[in-house]
């Protein structure tokens, strides 16, 4: 059972960096949290985690890039829960390349998880939030949404469209909080699946230098989640002081 005074706050892409890290974050500040991703393994090995320590938590697979899927995880959580206060769009890939290595398949995985995915969340919590006068949606976008980069152009689209998407859904809807949440260089395996291996090296390798840990993006989500009803964090951007 969750306290009413506990919310309801829905994670996808749970099972590592960020997304786990929120899970960590907002469960220690005594709300309950549901955790998807693929890797449900690792989502167990959380959920016991938080438990564990106290804290309340459950997890379901999910894969962003279906629609029924997504619907799924959300529905199971309102049914149960008979509300969802928070949604954390937050699963993300980013394969990266240049444009004319034309990695077609990579481009399509990044539009799917990251916008699409972002937009299925959407679809599926907006009429529930509508229906019932409140609610927040945390969108996670990046740095890349404010810069553009070589080798991350078709990374940096997708989160441009997460940003554009975010800031057309709170005009929209003045009773529903949309927050985006923009990392900088984070510790996590981001850089770990796919794309040109020379461009992830590299990208590895700055990470290494510079990243903050995934706990400081996961605060800065804690911070807007903790805001009063008619208060709406927008946007925050969370980077390595030394990153340029
Ligand atoms: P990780 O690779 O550590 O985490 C990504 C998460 O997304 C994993 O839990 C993964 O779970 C999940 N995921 C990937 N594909 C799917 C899918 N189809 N369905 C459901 N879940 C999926 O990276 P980060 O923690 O860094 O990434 C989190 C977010 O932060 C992303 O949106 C990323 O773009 C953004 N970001 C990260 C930065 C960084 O430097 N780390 C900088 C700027 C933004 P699983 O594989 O188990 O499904």
């Amino acid at each position: 059972m969750t306290s009413t005074l506990s919310k309801i706050v829905l994670i996808t892409g749970a099972s590592s960096g960020i997304g786990e890290a929120t899970a960590r974050r907002l469960a220690a500040d005594g709300h309950h949290v549901v955790l998807g991703a693929r890797r449900v393994d690792r989502l167990a090995a959380l959920v016991s985690e938080i438990q564990a320590a106290g804290g309340s938590a459950e997890q379901r697979a999910l894969d962003v890039t279906s629609l029924d899927s997504v619907r799924g995880f959300i529905e199971a959580a309102h049914t149960r829960h008979g509300r969802v206060d928070v949604l954390v769009n937050n699963a993300g890939v980013m394969p990266l390349s240049t444009v004319d290595a034309l990695r077609i398949d990579e481009w399509n995985q990044m539009i799917d998880v990251n916008l699409r995915g972002t937009l299925h969340g959407i679809a599926a919590v907006l009429p529930l939030m509508r229906a019932r006068g409140e609610g927040q949606i945390v969108n996670i976008a990046s740095t890349a949404a404010y810069r553009v980069d070589r080798t991350a152009a078709v990374y940096c689209a997708t989160k441009y469209a997460v940003r554009a998407l975010s800031e057309g859904l709170r005009q929209e809807n003045p009773e529903v909080r949309v927050t985006v949440v923009s990392p900088g260089y984070t510790e996590s395996e981001l850089a770990d699946h796919g794309g040109d291996p020379q461009v992830q090296a590299a990208v590895r390798a700055e990470a290494a230098r510079l990243a903050v840990p995934a706990a400081a993006v996961a605060d800065a989500i804690g911070y807007a989640v903790a805001q009063p009803r008619n208060v709406d964090v927008n946007e925050l951007v969370v980077r390595p002081t030394a990153q340029q």
